[in-house]
């Protein structure tokens, strides 16, 4: 039997005791979070948060990737989103790769060169990192002023969030 067998079987005890809930569509708190996908940071339990509070999208890294501002727009101008939290975190695998020996090794391992991803978002400082991110969606036009952006390094030795200064 496989994890996603073992899940789905998970599934259906779940299903068994399911209150449906009336949660509305758009999030509670009207916030947004990246952070990056690596499961040591459980961004509900970190922020004490419930579901039905916050948008949360994830990456690899904590990335403003296109398809992540692809999100953070919808939360913003369709789902009344007013604070966006960015969450970089210490350890990340991002910081121990480079951008050009990735690319290199996937490609010894499979044969071929592709066209995408054509970027993995490697970092070797977690500070500039999340400061470049903030940057990236602060400059994009479709993101008003008025919206907060914060960004933080999330230290998963001690479960502390340090905010990274613009
Ligand atoms: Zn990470």
């Amino acid at each position: 039997m496989s994890v996603i067998d073992e899940v789905l079987q998970a599934n259906t005890k779940f299903v068994e005791h399911y209150a449906a809930r009336e949660l509305p569509l758009r999030p509670a708190r009207r916030l947004a979070i990246v952070a990056c996908m690596d499961y040591r940071i459980n961004v509900e339990e970190v922020l004490g948060l419930k579901n039905g509070d916050a948008n949360i999208i994830r990456n690899a890294g904590g990335i403003i990737t296109e398809d992540a501002l692809r999100s953070l727009i919808v939360s913003h101008h369709f789902l009344g989103v007013q604070e966006i939290m960015i969450i970089n975190h210490t350890d990340c695998g991002m910081l121990k790769f480079k951008e050009k020996e990735l690319i290199s090794k996937l490609q010894q391992l499979s044969g071929t060169a592709t066209v995408t991803p054509s970027h993995f978002h490697t970092f070797s400082n977690l500070d500039q990192n999340v400061r470049t991110q903030m940057q990236r969606l602060r400059s994009h036009p479709w993101i008003p002023a008025q919206l907060i952006v914060r960004g933080f390094v999330y230290n998963v030795k001690t479960g502390l969030l340090n905010e990274v200064s613009n």
